[in-house]
């Protein structure tokens, strides 16, 4: 029996998925798993992971694999998932989400829709340098998207060949891209 189904978000950095995630959890009652959150906190407290990570999140580039996945196993199994749950930045590879569909059937979870907000570049990297985030300098920037471009963009293949697969249009107003996004929860 499925215990809880769950919404991945896929878009860029910088599509606005941390926000809608935030808010999309806040009106559905479940939890927001954000790897990027997650990081961040473990860097600002200097934990081991934090240390690990540091150097690959201020370059722009993905942190190992070895890092996230236990992280994201010991997340998933927690009791608040169980009405469900949003992940926000994963999976960003294909062995991240080779790694998620195993762990969600060992669960019995299951992923019904999984996010593609789509956003044009230019807009996005106007966002980035407005947002101003500690990673946000131009340079991370670019290879924040070159790495979105390599290894994350093939997820929406893998995805569509699920029929998981729905495509947003992020470039409108965030109230808007929450209407769209309800109305996908609940039909
Ligand atoms: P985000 O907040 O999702 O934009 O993530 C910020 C940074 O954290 C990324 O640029 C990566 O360095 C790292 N990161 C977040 N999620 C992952 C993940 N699933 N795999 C590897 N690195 C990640």
């Amino acid at each position: 029996m499925i215990k809880a189904t769950g919404l991945i978000f896929l878009g860029p950095p910088g599509s606005g998925k941390g926000t809608q995630a935030q808010l999309l959890s806040k009106l559905a009652g479940i939890p927001h798993i954000s790897t990027g959150e997650i990081l961040r906190e473990a860097i600002d407290l200097q934990t081991p992971l934090g240390q690990q990570a540091k150097i690959y999140v201020e370059r722009g580039e993905l942190v190992p694999d070895s890092l996230i996945l236990d992280l994201i196993r010991e997340r998933l199994a927690q009791a608040d998932t169980e009405q469900g749950w949003i992940l926000d930045g994963f999976p960003r590879n294909v062995n991240q989400a080779i790694f998620l569909d195993n762990l969600l059937s060992e669960l019995n979870h299951r992923s019904e829709h999984v996010v593609n907000l789509e956003v044009p570049q230019e807009v996005l990297v106007e966002r980035l340098l407005l947002r101003g985030r500690k990673d946000d300098t131009e340079e991370t920037i670019r290879r924040r998207l070159q790495v979105y471009q390599d290894q994350t963009f093939p997820l929406i293949e893998y995805y569509r060949q699920q029929s998981k697969l729905c495509a947003v249009n992020g470039n409108r107003l965030p109230e808007e891209v929450t209407e769209s996004l309800t109305k996908m929860m609940k039909g």
